[in-house]
């Protein structure tokens, strides 16, 4: 098994930010991670010269790959949290360094997987995470092989939605990172790579290097769906997400008020100008019910998501109570779709997963067809 040090000798041949500096003298190098030979490591350095500074992450993994005992690497670039902050940074979308979006789209696929799916929100707290994490083990309940791809790297949820900690492994290949696997469903999340409370602050260039990794350098395998639960809102960041991953469509998620809904209408924008095909809107926290009685009641203008779908020609896929079962049991790491499956609200998700299958068997409104998959 490696060591701490071995690691760092190895380190020590490539030249840091600077170009000369050796990175262990550097001052960069962040969160040094070692576990059953696998190693995690950041660098920290400056969120505009990101780009630039990809040779660098590249040759830091390959020098970490060569250490004999060591399974595999992973090497991410991030900004320090106070320099970022220093710099402006909301963490949240508002990158300036991302890449303007351009008008259509030129992703590429990813060998073996049919459908990649966004479900995105225009404002956090809205449970996008949550429904993201249901519709997943929804579409594996109707015998899809279903993946999540945990793409809010501000504040990943799906280890803690999924109930799972464990760092993944390393293919057999020794290139690849093996997804964990929760109620028939593959997750792969940063949080199982980076330590909770580590100071990350992802700006727009290292968000699109960390996330190209998630989605292409995880050995997914064969997949009918890949969920990928985007970030909260509709920055640049998220903007530049949802063109460079091969989106079959998107699904929002918002609640029924109406400043929600503003937000879920730029959320709708933004995918459009991306030519993201709208698959529909779930309306989540609808009405509440109540433990004790199971009464209903429509806190919010209930359906307020249904009409504005209507309005807005976007199909609506259905609605979710809110339900204290829902946050408790998902914060327990179970999702409702599996652990209370007899419940409405287990029916609930199941029939949007339904929908959601569906207009990807048929083909969202205004989807192109699929690209063709050529096997050389
Ligand atoms: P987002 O991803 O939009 O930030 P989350 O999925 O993390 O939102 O949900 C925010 C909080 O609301 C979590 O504590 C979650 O358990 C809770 N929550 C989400 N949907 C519901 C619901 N339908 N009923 C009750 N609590 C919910």
């Amino acid at each position: 098994m490696a060591s701490r040090d071995e690691v760092m000798a190895a380190l020590a041949r490539v030249a840091g930010p600077d170009g000369k500096t050796p990175l262990p003298d550097s001052g960069a190098v962040s969160g040094l991670t070692l576990r059953d030979g696998k190693v995690f490591l950041a660098i920290v350095v400056d969120p505009d010269r990101a780009k630039a500074m990809e040779p660098m992450r590249a040759a830091a993994e390959a020098a970490i790959k060569a250490v004999p005992g060591v399974a595999g690497a992973v090497v991410t670039l991030t900004a320090e949290a106070a320099r970022a902050v220093a710099g402006g940074a909301q963490g949240h979308g508002h990158a300036h360094t991302a890449q303007t979006p351009r008008a259509g789209r030129a992703a590429q696929p990813i060998p073996g997987v049919k459908h990649i799916i966004a479900v995105a929100s225009g404002k956090g707290g809205v449970g996008k995470s949550t429904v993201a994490c249901n519709l997943a083990v929804g579409l594996a309940k109707l015998g899809l092989r279903i993946g999540v791809l945990d793409a809010d790297l501000f504040g990943p949820s799906m280890p803690r939605l999924f109930g799972l900690s464990a760092k993944p492994d390393v293919a057999a290949d020794g290139q690849k990172l093996v997804p964990l696997e929760a109620y028939g469903v593959k997750v792969m999340s940063i949080g199982f790579l980076i330590d909770e409370g580590a100071p990350v602050v992802w700006r727009g260039p290292m968000v699109m290097s960390a996330l190209t990794q998630l989605l292409r350098e995880v050995a997914w395998g064969d997949l009918d769906v890949l969920v990928v639960d985007m970030p909260p809102g509709t920055g640049d960041t998220q903007l530049t997400m949802a063109q460079n991953v091969p989106l079959s469509g998107a699904v929002i998620v918002s609640t029924p008020q109406d400043l929600a809904l503003i937000d879920a209408r730029r959320g709708i924008a933004m995918f459009k100008q991306v030519q993201v095909p709208l698959i529909g809107i779930v309306e989540n926290m609808s009405y509440f019910l109540c433990p004790h009685c199971g009464g209903r009641t429509d806190v919010f203008s209930h359906a307020g998501a249904k009409r504005e779908a209507e309005t807005l020609g976007v199909p609506f896929l259905g609605e979710v109570p809110l339900d204290i079962a829902i946050r408790a049991n998902s914060d327990d790491g179970r999702p409702v779709v599996a652990c209370l499956a007899d419940s409405a609200h287990a029916g609930a998700f199941v029939e949007i997963a339904r929908r959601v299958a569906e207009t990807l068997e048929t083909g969202a409104p205004g989807a192109k067809p699929a690209p063709r998959i050529r096997f050389v």
